[in-house]
């Protein structure tokens, strides 16, 4: 036993649930919160508070955000012919991060996992499906960018012969899995290689 009081205990109890924080770390974040501030401490309690109060998921794409809609697909010079397909929305981060997609995105909320009970219900595939045959729908293309993992492929298979049975007036494509920058190709896994081989382009 550490002999904490039982609000010390329970505040190192809850931290510890956060990704990688281990109890330890949990401990240490517990002193640093008590020797904070009140004024720290509380900003702290109430922007947990107001972010489980105030965020809500997109209507349209289930992007994370504050409003019925996201701020992507309110802001009208996104490339409405464009639905990028991942699994969270925390995937949005690093793919706006690169500039190089101007389009929108849907976020199906994980990936197919029949052993984890994951099925084609559990995720925002009918929801895309629908989105993609609206009568006003303006997309051309889906680009698949779910994770290069197995239940990511296996996902991204599954919406494609979805996707081309119900509209297949519109391109499938997924993400190349390429070679990462600044390496050598004798560095790279052959399931990276393969990958960065069968996703060539011409030049
Ligand atoms: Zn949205």
């Amino acid at each position: 036993m550490n002999g904490f009081a039982p609000p010390i205990q329970r505040l190192v109890t809850e931290l510890s649930k956060l990704p990688g924080i281990g109890n330890r770390t949990a401990q240490r974040l517990a002193f640093y919160i008590l020797r904070a501030s009140d004024a720290d401490a509380t900003a702290l309690a109430a922007a947990i508070t107001e972010v489980k109060q105030r965020i809500r998921q997109c209507e349209i794409c289930f992007n994370l955000a504050e409003g019925p809609r996201c701020r992507i697909c309110e802001d009208e010079r996104r490339d409405a012919t464009l639905i990028c397909v991942i699994e969270d929305s925390s995937d949005v981060v690093p793919l706006e991060r690169t500039h190089e997609y101007r389009g929108l995105y849907h976020v199906l909320g994980g990936a197919l996992s029949p052993i984890d009970g994951i099925d084609p219900d559990d995720l925002r595939i009918a929801e895309l499906y629908r989105r993609v045959a609206a009568p006003d729908s303006q997309v051309r293309e889906v680009v698949l960018a779910t994770n290069p993992t197995t239940t990511g492929e296996a996902t991204a298979l599954h919406i494609a012969d979805g996707l081309r049975e119900r509209s297949p007036q519109v391109t499938v494509t997924r993400l190349a899995s390429g070679l990462p920058v600044g390496s050598d190709l004798e560095y790279a896994d052959e399931v990276t290689l393969g990958r960065a081989f069968a996703g060539r382009r011409a030049l």
